[in-house]
């Protein structure tokens, strides 16, 4: 039986997917390429182009493959372009889990693991924020997650429907080999624009606000390896494989980094100068995210191998070095 992967050609769905088949994995990949790379998806995963929101070519996938479990990625994830355009990000991410479930229901499968995230929970009333914390996003990207998190409830209530929403904190960092990484267009997250400056491609990064209520005025956020992102999802696969009910976990190192801080460990990574201004703040943002992450940890025996952003940043920098034009090169 087949596992099924939907975004496997994204970022955090590449490295995933290289994961579940290094631990012997029968796995299917669905991407509509609109965000993702057909390069980086391991060359032994069989692979289906179309968009999740075809209900068509969803049976059709679901008619080939034996599916076991699936792994939901598909979805758009920018929070300044969801505030401007929400309802792209409705449409897609959460239109396009109705049409996945309607697929599972009719098919017969019960399992499924899916990107949820810190923005589901907007300004945090207290940090780190622990999984049963309210949550009332400050955006459309964190709305439209948690309303699949909502219509993943409901399905399992109807239809016994198990899930695991994995609520990622901040992802850096590529697969230590350097073979995959990531590549955004445009690129719009921190570390990798810090690493465009680095590498030259930039002129400098600007500091989205430092008005904020944290010690140096900057946004803090909490910052996880990629590879340990994409590990979590093999774990959370097998704890609804052993039977157990749905449920939501953090991922986050549990420790937060501003970002005058993650500037700092750059130019330590790098040995760059990598200069840098401060900007106005950048809509939607909230001030503060870092996890609490216990439960993953205790429930789920998740073990994160990198435990600081300097090594994180640094697996980074080695994929910008070698791929700076990205999946292009
Ligand atoms: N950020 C910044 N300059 C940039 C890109 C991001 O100051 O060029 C800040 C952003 O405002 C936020 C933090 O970096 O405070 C992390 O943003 P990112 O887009 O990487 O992830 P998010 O937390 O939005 O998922």
């Amino acid at each position: 039986m087949s596992v099924l992967v939907l975004g496997g050609a994204g970022y955090i769905g590449s490295h995933t997917v290289d994961r579940l088949v290094e631990a012997g994995e029968d796995v299917a990949v669905v991407d509509n390429l609109i965000t993702g790379h057909r390069q980086s998806v391991n060359s032994k995963a069989r692979f289906y182009e179309g968009d999740v929101r075809d209900k068509e070519f969803m049976n059709q996938v679901f008619d080939q493959e034996n599916v076991e479990g699936v792994i939901h990625f598909a979805a758009f994830s920018i929070v300044p372009e969801s505030m401007q355009e929400p309802l792209k990000y409705f449409d897609n991410n959460t239109g396009g889990v109705i049409t996945l479930l309607e697929v599972m229901k009719d098919h017969d499968v019960k399992k499924i693991v899916f990107s949820s995230t810190a923005a589901t929970y907007g300004e945090p009333k207290s940090v780190p924020i622990s999984e049963n914390a309210d949550q009332e996003p400050t955006n459309p990207y964190g709305a439209s997650k948690l309303m699949m998190e909502q219509i993943m409830h409901w399905c399992d209530v109807a239809y016994g429907i198990k899930f695991v929403a994995l609520r990622y904190f901040n992802v850096a960092g590529a697969k230590a080999d350097g073979s995959i990484g990531e590549d955004h267009h445009p690129e719009t997250h921190l570390v990798p624009i810090i690493l465009e400056v680095a590498a030259g491609k930039r002129d400098k990064l600007i500091i989205y606000g430092n008005d904020y209520d944290t010690a140096d005025g900057t946004c803090i956020r909490d910052y996880v390896h990629v590879m340990d992102l994409a590990d979590a999802h093999i774990l959370a696969l097998n704890y609804l494989r052993e039977g157990n009910n749905s449920q939501a976990f953090n991922l986050g190192s549990s420790t937060g980094f501003s970002n005058l801080e993650m500037l700092q460990a750059a130019r330590k990574a790098t040995g760059q100068p990598i200069p840098a201004e401060m900007g106005p703040r950048r809509a939607g943002d909230p001030s503060t995210l870092v996890a609490a992450s216990q439960a993953a940890r205790e429930i789920l025996n998740w073990q994160p191998q990198y435990d600081d952003v300097e090594s994180i940043i640094a697996t980074a920098w080695q994929w910008t070095q070698t791929h700076p034009n990205g999946y292009e090169d």
